[in-house]
């Protein structure tokens, strides 16, 4: 849920959604509603959702798990769905670190911190790594810090 910025109707309806935006040259649906999010990276908002998501889920479909909508236009204002499409390498990454099976995202933080806090028994970290199909270094690296440096 993203905090709406603009105080107007909700729902709106698609005349509404329509009557909200303005066509640019470029064919552009210019979002004239509110705008949320960051501050500096203020987004068009419709139905507490991101705009960009909001157009490609109504009229394209739904959003690969975990995928951004990426603007062909590069204009963040707009929210025609023929500028939109969903960034699938991202999703695609989302994907693979869910399945452990990514070079550089073999670990979810909530995996990092359960095995950190594992007492790990001669032989079990070697068993663990064949088990998940990365070595023992990668492993190992983890547990000390030296990568995920980042998950507390
Ligand atoms: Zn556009």
């Amino acid at each position: 849920m993203i905090k709406n910025s603009h105080m107007g109707r909700i729902p709106y309806t698609i005349d509404d959604i329509y009557g909200m935006t303005l066509v640019s040259d470029d064919g552009c649906w210019e979002w004239m509603g509110g705008y949320g999010g960051p501050r500096h990276k203020r987004r068009p908002v419709i139905h507490q959702r991101y705009g960009s998501h909001w157009a490609y889920e109504h009229w394209v479909g739904p959003i690969p798990d975990g995928a951004h909508i990426l603007h062909s236009c590069d204009n963040n204002r707009c929210i025609n769905p023929d500028h939109l499409r969903p960034d699938t390498n991202y999703a695609n990454i989302i994907d693979m670190m869910e399945h452990g099976r990514h070079a550089t995202a073999q670990f979810t933080p909530d995996e990092v911190r359960a095995l950190r806090a594992r007492k790990w028994k001669r032989g079990e970290m070697a068993a663990y790594a064949r088990e998940r199909g990365i070595t023992q270094t990668t492993l190992s690296d983890m547990l000390r810090g030296r990568t995920y440096r980042w998950v507390a």
